[in-house]
């Protein structure tokens, strides 16, 4: 059979144009990825092979060999894995981009790759980084189980294209071969080899070998030297997670996480310990510095890897964590697991459970001792992931007080760039305030001018100001230290009895004109009443207690979600002289139109002040029109 010309996806192209022409410092790192590659199809074959022998084809010596060709110039990757089929060869080195690619390629476009070259692995585009410096890349493959005659011979020299042909392959898995570019043959020298696998692929567990000439004394003749080929490990192996805290460097921890992570940069913090006892297990989590750009997209793979006694079961195991610590990265291995333990299993069994439970105390303890400890470090933690932790809050019921004391908030008494915890605001309560208040909004400085606030800021009050979408519906929901919280948009406020009882008061000497209101904006809202959370404005648009507010529906909405919408109550500041003012025109003709056009008016200011969009903007701005052109008259 001939072969077969195939055109590469566009992403994929994009890609290739990119390895090859912008990318100059660390290319070394191609290295790690094929053997990173390599390493992932033994432990494939591994796994699949518990279940089915035939699949080992006899040998159990699971190895990745380098061989550089100095003769010919080329460097070959070799394992002994799962290898490919003729479709999963085609698929997975050509036609199909990964989902990552196209977030991948706009990432690069907004940094500078060549300062950030660990960018390369971040989305699994591992396996095209052989261009950067070869010219021509060969690939025999042949699937684990398959007959020989099934090989398979793909061949890029990365101008677009790639071919495909049967090929025989004695063995199983896969050959990478790499025609080094002229002026990058040093990566055929031993030495530069040992170099690199040693500082990016150390821990693989798998023995990356290479063939090392060495001069030895000949035993035949003395004096003289002869020349022998030995087979050599270059990596200790030794997985990192099983070796002790002690032996391990923090540039270590840092190397496998970047492996593990696909970040460029370095863990924020590294969490290893083992756990004895009921459940036997080692865990190295890691908290990353910087939230990966995928990581609320829904194809975000959650979890840590899982291995069961060093043999690898699982890339990303969400069982592991709850939900809202699913920025984690990290590996755990059980002791306790079965081998062929399966999706099904994993949801219901007592060992994952004890897992799941000891990594989420482990973990919320480290950031409670970070946020006491190291104040900076936390911010750095909270700015990045504060809002999917969060979650737990709604998630985790027996965790919802460790995670609220985790939380932190401007409010209306922090300096500009500083934060307080609800523990703070707590102890900072007036006397007889038994509630935890709270605004939401897009930005502290549109929250601050907010009508909203003005009781509370004349009073005194503290108001929590939170910026997140998922605060209202998760803090509105929120007892801390018995204290409910409580929108400051929604509801009856009553910042003291005095208030109150002036508010009963206005509500009787306004009575009809509040009725006459309500009778106009039946079929907007929910009721008309006079306000005690008002100082300045006119008036306000409050919510029930349990109604979703306008932030969370506008954003809903923005979504696209469907949002059932709710009535809301108009409240008017009884101390504004425009109440007055409506009253004295009621008193002397109840019939008047300009008293409609008003109550529209205050309705529509209200809409406004909350943020909403109004219904009838051009109505709106004839009445203003109008109101400027009879002011105008009496000046
Ligand atoms: P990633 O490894 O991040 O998925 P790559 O571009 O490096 O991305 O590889 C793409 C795919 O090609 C892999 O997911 C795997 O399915 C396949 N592949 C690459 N190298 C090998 C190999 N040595 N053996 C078997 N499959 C491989």
């Amino acid at each position: 059979m001939t072969a077969k010309k195939m055109e590469f996806k566009t992403e994929v192209k994009q890609l290739l144009d990119l390895m090859i022409h912008s990318l100059y410092s660390h290319k070394e790192i191609f290295l790690r990825e094929l053997i990173s590659n390599a390493s992932d199809a033994i432990d494939k074959a591994k796994y699949e092979s518990l279940t089915d022998s035939a699949l080992m084809e006899g040998t159990g010596d699971w190895k990745i060999k380098i061989t550089a060709d100095k003769g010919a110039g080329t460097l070959t990757v070799s394992d002994n894995g799962i290898g490919m089929t003729k479709e999963e060869t085609v698929e997975s080195l050509g036609t199909i981009a990964h989902s990552g690619t196209k977030e991948f390629l706009k990432a690069l476009q907004q940094r500078d790759v060549k300062d950030n070259p660990e960018l390369i692995g971040q989305f699994g585009v591992g396996f095209y980084a052989s261009f950067m410096v070869a010219d021509r890349v060969t690939v025999i493959t042949r699937r684990a189980g398959e007959e020989s005659s099934r090989g398979v011979r793909w061949e890029s020299t990365a101008d677009g294209s790639f071919t495909v042909e049967d090929t025989v392959k004695e063995h199983k898995g896969t050959d990478v071969i790499l025609h080094l570019k002229e002026d990058e043959k040093k990566y055929l020298e031993a030495w530069e080899i040992k170099n690199i696998v040693r500082k990016y692929s150390d821990y693989i567990e798998h023995p990356v070998v290479m063939d090392i000439e060495r001069e030895v004394d000949s035993t035949i003749e003395k004096g003289k030297k002869v020349k022998v080929t030995e087979e050599e490990t270059l990596n200790s192996r030794k997985a990192i997670w099983l070796k002790n805290k002690s032996e391990i460097t923090q540039d270590e921890y840092n190397e496998f996480y970047r492996h593990i992570s696909h970040d460029y940069g370095d863990a924020l913090k590294t969490i290893h310990y083992r756990a004895e006892g009921t459940s036997e297990f080692t865990a190295l989590i890691y908290i990353p510095s910087k939230a990966p750009l995928n990581i609320f997209y829904k194809d975000f793979k959650i979890g840590p890897t899982l291995y069961v006694k060093r043999v690898q079961i699982m890339d990303h195991c969400e069982e592991l964590i709850p939900l809202y610590l699913r920025f984690l990265k990290g590996v755990v291995d059980s002791s306790d697991l079965p081998l062929n333990i399966s999706r099904e299993i994993l949801q219901s069994n007592r060992q994952v459970e004890i897992i799941r439970k000891s990594i989420t105390s482990k973990l919320l303890d480290t950031l409670s001792d970070m946020k006491e400890r190291e104040y900076d470090t936390y911010l750095n933690f909270y700015g990045e992931f504060g809002k999917i932790l969060k979650e737990g809050i709604h998630l985790e019921f027996s965790k919802k007080d460790q995670i609220s004391d985790l939380l932190l908030f401007p409010s209306t008494k922090t300096q500009k760039g500083e934060l307080t915890t609800l523990q703070k605001y707590v102890e900072g309560m007036k006397e007889g305030q038994e509630e935890i208040y709270y605004i939401t909004g897009i930005s502290i400085d549109e929250v601050l001018s907010s009508p909203y606030l003005e009781a509370f800021r004349e009073k005194d009050y503290e108001v929590l100001i939170m910026l997140d979408e998922v605060d209202d519906f998760i803090m509105g929901n929120l007892q801390y230290k018995d204290k409910h919280l409580k929108s400051v948009t929604k509801g009856d406020i009553k910042l003291d009895k005095a208030d109150e009882s002036d508010r009963k008061k206005a509500e009787t000497k306004y009575e009809k004109i509040l009725g006459f209101i309500r009778d106009c904006l039946k079929d907007d809202v929910k009721d008309v009443r006079m306000s005690s959370r008002l100082k300045d404005s006119v008036c306000c648009m409050v919510g029930e207690e349990g109604d979703i507010d306008a932030h969370m529906e506008r954003m809903l909405k923005a979504m696209g979600q469907e949002v059932p919408t709710h009535k809301r109550v108009l409240e008017i500041n009884p101390s504004h002289p425009v109440v007055e003012a409506m009253q004295a025109i009621y008193d002397k003709d109840g019939k008047n139109p300009i008293l409609s056009d008003y109550a529209r008016l205050l309705y529509d200011q209200a809409v406004l002040l909350e943020g909403s969009k109004l219904k009838d903007p051009a109505a709106f701005a004839r009445s203003i029109a109008k109101l400027m052109a009879d002011n105008a008259r009496h000046i």
